[in-house]
């Protein structure tokens, strides 16, 4: 049987997802940015929840940690270099780990730059990554505790996974992003179609999320940093996709 998913919109533009696996009853919950709509949308569907998975220590993806941990009896893992940040966790993470949850087995991957300890969770079998604030849709997080080179060696490992592989974002900032790729490389044709189906889904509030791995290395502007393409566009030589990406990183923040 296939898991369930629910895709939970928290906050002003926050997504949690819930992973439920049928056959063991075992469910899973990415990220935890406030009680009520994660809390409610258990106990609407009779679900209980085993698992809380946190990609990094933000308050808008821990806010509900502690209640949800105690009201359903779940247990908590996180990113070994953030626990002192994250009250509550039973078990850390490091690049490498695996985590063992029901039938899945989360890769856990390092992605230091939006946050030093930042992690994310990749499922291999189920083609699933957890991305938190590292790789949004037509985006990246911003870069609050490391350098450009860190987060573009965080964002090439991301895009090293398998182009079919699923992948959920920790916001809503399709819209913003998507109107930035298309000032970047105007005379792109997936970015502007991509745009006008992100309008279109959003002006039906939709979520733009989940994402694939192959749809962001076509249109998302930071995964293509090493292009001679975008280095042209932003006026800088080519072969250095660390600048590139420092430099879009920069008119992201300004635009
Ligand atoms: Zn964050
Ligand atoms: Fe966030």
């Amino acid at each position: 049987m296939p898991a369930e998913i629910v895709l939970i919109p928290c906050l002003s533009d926050n997504y949690a997802v819930l992973l439920r696996d049928p056959a063991s009853d075992t469910v899973a919950l990415i990220d935890a940015p406030e009680t009520a709509p994660i809390a409610e949308a258990l106990e609407s569907r009779g679900w209980g929840l085993s698992h809380i998975l946190i990609t990094h220590k933000h308050n808008d993806h821990i806010a509900g940690l502690a209640e949800l941990k105690s009201r359903f009896g779940a247990t908590a893992l996180g990113p070994a270099a953030e626990a002192a940040s994250i009250p509550g966790l039973d078990r850390t993470l490091a690049e490498g780990d695996v985590a063992e949850v029901g039938p899945w087995r989360f890769e856990t991957i390092a992605t230091p730059g939006h946050t030093k300890g930042h992690v994310v969770f990749h499922e291999p079998t189920e083609k699933w990554l957890f991305a938190g604030d590292t790789l949004f849709v037509m985006g990246c997080g911003r870069l609050f505790e490391d350098t450009p080179a860190a987060m573009w060696d965080s964002l090439s490992k991301i895009a090293r996974l398998p182009s079919d592989t699923t992948v959920w974002c920790g916001h809503e900032y399709t819209a913003s992003n998507a109107r930035f790729c298309a000032s970047v490389l105007p005379d792109d044709a997936a970015i502007a179609e991509r745009l006008k189906k992100v309008e279109a889904q959003r002006a039906a509030g939709r979520p733009t999320v989940p994402t694939t791995i192959g749809a962001e290395k076509a249109t998302n502007v930071f995964l293509r940093a090493g292009e001679d393409k975008v280095a042209a566009a932003l006026g800088l030589p080519s072969g250095d996709p660390v600048a590139a990406f420092a430099e879009l990183r920069e008119r992201k923040n300004r635009a």
